[in-house]
Order: C-alpha cells, then sequence, then structure tokens
C-alpha cells in the first residue's frame, strides 16, 4: 500500500511573521523556513503505517520553489522512502496544488493521501478537500486517529463537543489535526541517509496543469495592536468601566 504525503515548505511557525512595507504580503526573505507542522504529523503517520508493515512506500511531495527539496528531504530524514518536486516560481494557490497531486495521484496510484488540514501560512484548509474532489475519493478531515484495513480505512476525527468515527473506503484523503501523534526527531544518521534517497523534479506544465493563480490578493495588514489593560480596584468599578467606556453592558 503506497501513501503519498503532501508537504509545504512554510514560515517556521517560531518565527513571528512580518508583513511587507507595501501590503502586498508577507515578507519572507531572509525567514526561516520549515515544514508545515502539520505535515510533519502526516509524514509521521506515514512512515509509522510503514513501520507497522501496513504501508509499502511513503511518497512525499512537494509543489514549489527549488528550495523545497529541503522539506523533501526533511521528509526523507523522517523516513518517507523518495520525495517528487513540483518545481514552479507561480506562487501555488490549493486549488492548483490540488490538480498537480491529482495528476501525481493519477501517475503514482497510492492507496491513501495524508495531507496536513491547513499550512500555516494560508489557513486555507481547502487543498485535501479540493483533491479528494477532484480524484472522486471519500475524505477523513481532521484525523486524530487513522486505521488502515483490507480496502477501508477508520478514521477518528475531532468535531465541535467531540469525537467522531467514519470508515471509508480507499484510496481516499486523510487530513490530520494537531493530536493525530507527536512527530519525532530526525536524526544525524537519518538526515545522511535522506540525503541519498531518490527525488525526482517535474514541472506543473510535465503534469499537464495550469497553476496561473486564479485569485488576487488585495491587501495583507497586521492585526491592530491591542492596548494595555487596566487593573481594577473592585467589581463596581469593573462594572463602571464596562458600562461607561467599553459600553458593552
Ligand atoms: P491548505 O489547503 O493550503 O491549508 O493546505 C492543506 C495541506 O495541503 C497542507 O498541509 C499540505 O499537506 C498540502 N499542501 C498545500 N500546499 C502545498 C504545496 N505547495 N506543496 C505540497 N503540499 C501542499
Amino acid at each position: 500500500m503506497k501513501i503519498l504525503v503532501p508537504v509545504k515548505r512554510v514560515v517556521d511557525y517560531n518565527v513571528k511573521v512580518r508583513v511587507k512595507a507595501d501590503g502586498t504580503g508577507v515578507d519572507i526573505a531572509n525567514v526561516k523556513m520549515a515544514m508545515n507542522p502539520f505535515d510533519e504529523i502526516a509524514v509521521e503517520e506515514a512512515v509509522r503505517l510503514k513501520e507497522a508493515g501496513i504501508a509499502t512506500e511513503v511518497v512525499a511531495v512537494s509543489c514549489g520553489v527549488a528550495a523545497c527539496q529541503e522539506t523533501l528531504r526533511a521528509a526523507m530524514a523522517i523516513g518517507a522512502d523518495r520525495g517528487i518536486l513540483v518545481e514552479t516560481e507561480v506562487e501555488l494557490q490549493p486549488l492548483a496544488v490540488a490538480k498537480l497531486l491529482k495528476a501525481l495521484c493519477d501517475k503514482e496510484q497510492p492507496a491513501v493521501v495524508i495531507c496536513g488540514k491547513q499550512a500555516i501560512d494560508d489557513d486555507a484548509n481547502q487543498t485535501g478537500q479540493m483533491l479528494a474532489a477532484l480524484m472522486g475519493w471519500p475524505q477523513a478531515t481532521f484525523a486524530s486517529k487513522v486505521t488502515l484495513g483490507e480496502g477501508r480505512a477508520t478514521v477518528m476525527r475531532e468535531i465541535d463537543g467531540g469525537l467522531e468515527t467514519l470508515e471509508i473506503k480507499l484510496p481516499a484523503v486523510v487530513t490530520t489535526d494537531l493530536r493525530l501523534n507527536e512527530p519525532r526527531y530526525a536524526t544525524l544518521p537519518n538526515i545522511m541517509k535522506a540525503k541519498k534517497k531518490p527525488l525526482d523534479t517535474v514541472k506543473p506544465a510535465d503534469l499537464g496543469v495550469d497553476v496561473t493563480p486564479r485569485l488576487a490578493t488585495l491587501k495583507v495588514a497586521e492585526p491592530p495592536k491591542r492596548s494595555a489593560g487596566v487593573r481594577v480596584a473592585d467589581v463596581a468599578q469593573l462594572v463602571d468601566k464596562l458600562k461607561n467606556e467599553a459600553k458593552v453592558i
């Protein structure tokens, strides 16, 4: 059973993102980049399924600039067997990524695609769902537990106020939530081993996909700064402030 894991290169979650002075986007020049955290969870899950003898191969895919190779090497250091880079300078939107992944699914025929539930840069939460729709496959999003069986997967997912368990037919798309697992740290020997694993590069045109953006970003702005709080002496003063200053009661 082959598992395909899309991994996105995003600004590291420890970095405080800065909006470009002209408001056209986020400044990523000289900023530390890393694998999207939900995708790390996806790679870990796929590798655990391989270690358990359920999956036979884990293929990591990244779409974007040449530097996405680093993201693929990071996935291979966790345990993915090989990587595919779909290289383009065009800023990719979820629909374009979903179409690229569809082309790769048609070629690679994985039993499962495990994606992150969302990329922490665009927070779109769209790619996995769009891929499932384009493939006509079932989807189980926000997975907190995944069990693969004969031609079927059982997925526990986090929903408002509880957990829902779904059974879906394979092939399918699963997207990971935070509590699915805790990704391992890549060891130095595994980082070295990953450098020798196969990494293929293709262009969107090779896959017959037009990745031209369909949406235009009009403006990106910092959230307004929060003003400092004040300490009140007693409940009466609090109520007075809520009534007369904040005017919320
Ligand atoms: P999004 O819909 O942008 O929030 O992304 C959801 C998931 O789709 C991510 O966690 C990745 O697994 C996958 N994905 C999105 N963009 C890319 C990309 N450029 N390359 C590889 N995978 C991606």
